[in-house]
């Protein structure tokens, strides 16, 4: 059913779970009960299989038809890639399967089981912060990142986006710590022992990786009639995000315009501590977002656009497996661009410059994984592996292309918009396949257009090239994302490489608004390198300040080049450009580069260096994925080195 989960939801599927539980900072671990609720789909299944890792089980119980709970025989299985399931048998230990403890395991007859367990240190989706770690030093913190198969190192259960379940959570941390959820919250409960109770209820039901958790020193912030903000207090935090996100309620109003009723009520945004891996999570209610979006430019705040754009697709209409992830991502940014085009009236080529950008992200992914690897289609085969190792551009871009492949066949743009107005109303609430979207899109072609007209669309799409193999650019599918903006930028590269001079336009650069042109101009730079020298890099650095950009998508292109070139004023020593880069903020598709090309280019050793300096700052799987980098790649003589290096480091003979 999914192969990501060792769960028998097609046979007992999670219908509700509820957390009773306690978050200790002491510990770093979160502790108590999980109570699921299941519906029977299969006569006399005789077993509740739930995935679970980084945490500890300690008792498991099913409830009778008394009402009372009885601790149940259970079994154990370990995975390398997906960590670990329970068995919980709904047997006794004779195999009567029919009355267990008088329970009739029949289809539709609801059971209820309840887990108690902590959270231990391998836990992948939980990050603990210390004081030092977040913006006011006041309070240690905590994040979950469930997405994609995370949620179980939170809680044990059936962690699968194939079923859909309620969740509620009543959540107990000392004074004065405060908790979010993805959830709906109702008044906290103030206990005598100095610590709060905190109340969630989530009424719609959502796939277990929307489960999302804070808490530290946070405040609420209102900015609309739904929408509002949530931080660490201060003018370095919750302030200036405020400002930044000002148009947060017009971006959900726009969303909601283009596509159909917003159905979770409210939407905030919770802008955590710069470790956050991802640039967004779309989390229902509230969206977790990296502070690296908050540029001072409001230049990210696309990630914002996308994020509310979720709550259609993703949130509501979800993929059923991990292979088939493109139907949230492939769709979200579709609906992000739409919008972005509307407000963006006065720059008519901002969807397109996205969309060119994404085309360039998306071909470095294919080229990384190879044409032929599953991984670069919209269709990756897990094969067993975590999901996170097929995490890429590919299900956002490609995805997006093929929509806008399928918009090009309508008969106007508006018909396609009504398409996927049509289909979200129509899945609304379901987990699906790209065979419930191909049939569905098929269904409504034909009733729109008629049978004839509708045969000669689907006689031009070629579905087993578009899903499951990486396919052509974006051209030989005659969709052209091309501007004249973007060639004005590039020829900007191209004559600073031809001449090895500045050009007399070079402050187009500097004047720019908008900072997706510099990303043109450094993708340019980056495809010729070939041509490039340390001291024309010198001079582009010195004429347009691509070291110390405070946008993170210059670094992101600059500074990896800096390091093949061997300038090494961009990042040799502690006091460099991208040694401030690595440190202010964890996310992943930030720092990775940056190790990546350290390692290449001999200089394994400052990568080994900052990381170890780093690494209770960024998150377990930044950490994950680093370790990969340094390490994995390492010649033997190297990973001697490297051994050697972190002995005397454990030791206390390297200071770092
Ligand atoms: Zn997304």
């Amino acid at each position: 059913m999914d192969p990501s989960s060792f769960s028998n939801a097609d046979k007992i599927a999670t219908t509700n779970f509820q957390l009773d539980v306690t978050v200790d900072f002491d510990k770093s671990s979160i502790s108590g009960t999980n109570t699921l609720t299941f519906q029977v789909l299969f006569d006399g299944v005789t077993e509740i299989v739930l995935d679970y890792q980084g945490l500890d089980i300690s008792l498991c119980e099913v409830m009778g038809q008394d009402g009372k709970f009885n601790q149940v025989e259970t079994d154990t299985h370990f995975d390398n890639n997906l960590g670990s399931a329970i068995k919980l048998y709904l047997t006794d230990s004779n195999q009567q399967i029919k009355l267990i403890y008088n329970l009739e395991v029949i289809t539709g007859q609801s059971v209820v089981a309840r887990i108690t367990y902590a959270t231990n240190k391998d836990s992948q989706a939980i990050n603990w912060l210390t004081e030092e770690q977040t913006t006011t030093k006041k309070l240690k913190y905590l994040f979950t990142q469930c997405e994609p198969i995370h949620c179980r190192s939170v809680a044990p259960l059936q962690d699968t986006p194939s079923i859909k379940t309620t969740y509620s959570a009543n959540v107990r941390v000392k004074d004065p710590y405060v908790v979010k959820m993805s959830a709906e919250e109702t008044d906290p409960t103030k206990n005598t022992d100095g610590t709060t109770t905190y109340h969630f209820n989530q009424a719609i039901k959502i796939p277990s990786y929307l489960l999302a958790m804070a808490v530290g020193n946070i405040q609420y912030q209102k900015i609309g009639d739904r929408t509002g903000v949530i931080s660490e207090p201060g003018e370095n935090a919750l302030d200036k995000y405020v400002v930044e996100l000002k148009d947060l309620e017009t971006l959900l109003d726009e969303t909601e315009k283009w596509l159909t009723k917003y159905i979770w009520g409210k939407y905030t945004i919770l802008i955590l501590p710069a470790s956050f891996p991802f640039g967004g999570m779309e989390n229902p209610l509230l969206t977790f977002a990296s502070p690296t979006i908050i540029v001072g430019d409001g230049s990210q705040v696309y990630v914002a656009t996308h994020e509310i754009a979720h709550s259609w697709t993703g949130n509501d209409v979800t993929c059923r497996d991990w292979s088939n992830m493109w139907l949230n991502e492939g769709f979200t940014v579709f609906e992000e661009r739409k919008v972005s085009e509307i407000l963006h009236k006065d720059e008519p080529d901002f969807a397109l410059l996205e969309a060119q950008l994404g085309n360039v992200d998306l071909w470095v992914d294919i080229m990384n994984y190879g044409v032929d690897n599953s991984y670069s289609s919209l269709y990756p085969q897990l094969n067993g592996h975590s999901p996170d190792d097929s995490f890429s551009e590919l299900p956002y871009e490609k995805g997006f292309q093929f929509l806008t492949y399928l918009e090009s066949l309508m008969k106007t743009k508006d018909d396609f918009q009504d398409f996927i107005r049509a289909y979200i109303l129509n899945h609304q609430q379901q987990s699906i396949t790209y065979l419930e979207l191909k049939a569905f899109f098929e269904s409504y072609v034909t009733t729109k257009y008629g049978a004839a007209t509708a045969q000669g669309i689907f006689a031009k799409i070629d579905w087993d090239s578009w899903i499951n193999k990486a396919g052509k650019n974006p051209k030989e599918w005659n969709i052209d994302f091309t501007t004249d903006s973007q060639r004005k930028f590039e020829k900007l590269a191209d004559d600073y490489i031809d001449t090895g001079a500045r050009p007399a336009n070079y402050k187009d650069y500097v004047d720019t608004k908008d900072p997706q042109l510099k990303v043109i101009f450094l993708n340019r730079l980056t495809a010729r390198q070939n041509e490039l020298t340390s001291s024309l890099m010198s001079l582009i650095d010195s004429d347009l300040n691509c070291t110390w950009d405070k946008n993170p998508e210059i670094g992101q292109r600059w500074l990896p080049l800096a390091i093949t070139m061997k300038y090494e004023y961009a990042y040799n020593g502690d006091d460099s450009g991208a040694h401030y880069y690595i440190s202010w903020q964890g996310r992943m598709k930030y720092i990775n580069p940056i190790y990546q090309q350290l390692v290449r280019y001999g200089r394994r050793d400052l990568a080994y260096k900052w990381f170890k300096q780093y690494q209770n700052f960024y998150h377990p799987l930044a950490i994950a994925g680093l370790k990969k980098i340094i390490f994995a790649s390492a010649t033997e003589e190297e990973n001697l080195m490297l051994q050697r290096a972190e002995k005397a480091v454990n030791l206390g003979l390297i200071k770092l």
